[in-house]
């Protein structure tokens, strides 16, 4: 059964020799990236490995969450949801945004007073959430037998369609000025005199003084061909898409699963189960990572990857390599997804009727503090670096392209940048 594909992007032919800006990494970060600098007329080059898209970018949930975030996170955050409010009239096509409300529900009192907790963050920013009893919690979804204590409703919280966002950006990009390559590996980062002077692609040289890396998951691995160290690991995860069926509008979550309605009137759902493989990189990390290993739901696999990676070698320029060999990511599911779907469907009886349409794993990449790096990367002057989103980046996206833009560009930052510095993991 296959994952959810993106709508396509078609590339550009012509390889341009030299540009402003080139973004390596075609996701929902590189089309924010590239559209907000080519709104300030910057001449913007995308490389993307595979296709526009298709890694996290179009497997994850959709939730556009300004709830629960972390407090250092959401001035960005509510630039986003101000940016996905008129984002669809900007960029002239669609990319499913629908302020649709989220529930959060607990199983237990600790958790409810957590999430009370939070809502104090809420009050700077002018928005309200509703404390729901049980009973309320049945109101948004008839029928449910999901066994709360209470729960908050986030009317301010919303969605968009992964399958559609980041192409109708990457679009919209394009058609002010930049260039969208498809199967157009970055193979290495080029140095001259200690700054950035260009990149080596599979499809030749594009000369630049600035290049931004937005790999998601592989950030870590360009990062390393310039001596530079960035804390990141990765998680596999995994989701389903149901067919079509009637049912609530507001999307759900909950400390185990989450649903959300897609545009096409079906759900997409999907648990917190996650597995990482050990790689170099784990014991490289270990003691950074050392708090995130003892999550509950979180499974370590000792596999073949560990030694595809310890054998991984820098690419030499003009030769292909890792990038060019996983085009897309697309890893095989561990857990059983219809289980896991049957359960839910008990709890939530509008689902009875549904299908599994599509099931899917992705890899999503972690920091150890669950933060994103969007910053430059003083080591290397013309170096940037917009990654690290670990699990939350998609409804985040249009505020951290701005930022970045901002960065690369001198502007004034729309939010103060230092919580998102690489440096943060230096400082002892
Ligand atoms: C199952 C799941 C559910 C999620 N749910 C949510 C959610 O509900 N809400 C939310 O906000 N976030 C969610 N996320 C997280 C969100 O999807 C990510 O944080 C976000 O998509 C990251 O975007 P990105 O552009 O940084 O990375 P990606 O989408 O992974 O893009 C990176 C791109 O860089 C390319 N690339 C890498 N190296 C090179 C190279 N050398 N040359 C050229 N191209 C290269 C890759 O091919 C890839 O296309 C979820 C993720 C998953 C997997």
């Amino acid at each position: 059964m296959p994952g959810p594909l993106p709508t396509p992007v078609a590339s550009d032919v012509h390889l341009p020799a030299h540009c402003d800006v080139v973004i390596v990494g075609g996701g929902i970060m590189g089309a924010c990236i590239a559209h907000a600098l080519a709104e300030r007329n910057h001449k913007v080059v995308v490389c993307e490995k595979g296709t526009f898209g298709a890694e996290q970018s179009s497997r994850n949930l959709g939730w556009v969450r300004f709830t629960n975030r972390k407090p250092i996170e959401l001035d960005l955050m509510f630039e986003s949801l101000r940016q996905w409010q008129t984002l669809d009239k900007r960029l002239a096509r669609l990319t499913g945004y629908k302020q649709c409300g989220i529930v959060f529900s607990e199983k237990d009192e600790q958790a409810m007073a957590m999430r009370r907790a939070w809502l104090e963050h809420l009050g700077p920013f002018g928005l309200k959430a509703q404390v729901l009893s049980p009973t309320r919690i049945v109101d948004y979804f008839p029928g449910a037998r999901y066994p709360a204590v209470g729960g908050i409703y986030s009317p301010f919280d919303g969605r968009a369609e992964p399958q559609l966002a980041t192409s109708a950006i990457a679009e919209s990009a394009r058609d002010k000025g930049a260039t969208l390559l498809n199967h157009c590996a970055v193979q290495s980062i080029d140095t001259a005199g200690g700054r950035v002077c260009g990149v080596h692609t599979e499809r030749g040289y594009i000369a630049s003084s600035t290049v931004v890396i937005a790999g998601g998951v592989w950030s870590n691995l360009l990062c390393r061909q310039v001596g530079i160290d960035y804390p990141q690991l990765d998680v596999k995860v995994g989701a389903i898409n149901t067919t079509p069926v009637s049912g609530p509008d507001v999307s759900f979550g909950s400390s185990q699963f989450a649903l959300r309605r897609r545009a096409d009137g079906g759900y997409t759902v999907g648990n917190y189960f996650a597995r990482a493989d050990i790689v170099p990189n784990s014991f490289r990390y270990a003691t950074r990572f050392a708090a995130s290993v003892r999550q509950p739901d979180l499974s370590l696999r000792l596999g073949k990857r560990f030694f595809e990676e310890l054998f991984r070698r820098t690419v030499k320029p003009g030769r292909s390599g890792p990038f060019e060999r996983q085009r897309t990511l697309d890893p095989e599911l561990w857990f059983d997804t219809q289980a896991m779907f049957n359960r839910i469907s008990e709890m939530f009886p509008f689902l009875a009727t549904a299908q599994i349409k599509e099931r899917w794993a992705a890899h999503i990449d972690v920091t150890p503090d669950s933060l994103p790096v969007i910053d430059e990367l003083t080591a290397v002057p013309g170096l940037f670096m917009c990654s690290g989103f670990s699990g939350h980046g998609f409804g985040i996206a249009p505020g951290a392209g701005t930022l970045m833009a901002d960065l690369v560009t001198g502007a004034k930052p729309i939010v103060d940048p230092a919580a998102f510095s690489l440096k943060r993991f230096f400082k002892n």
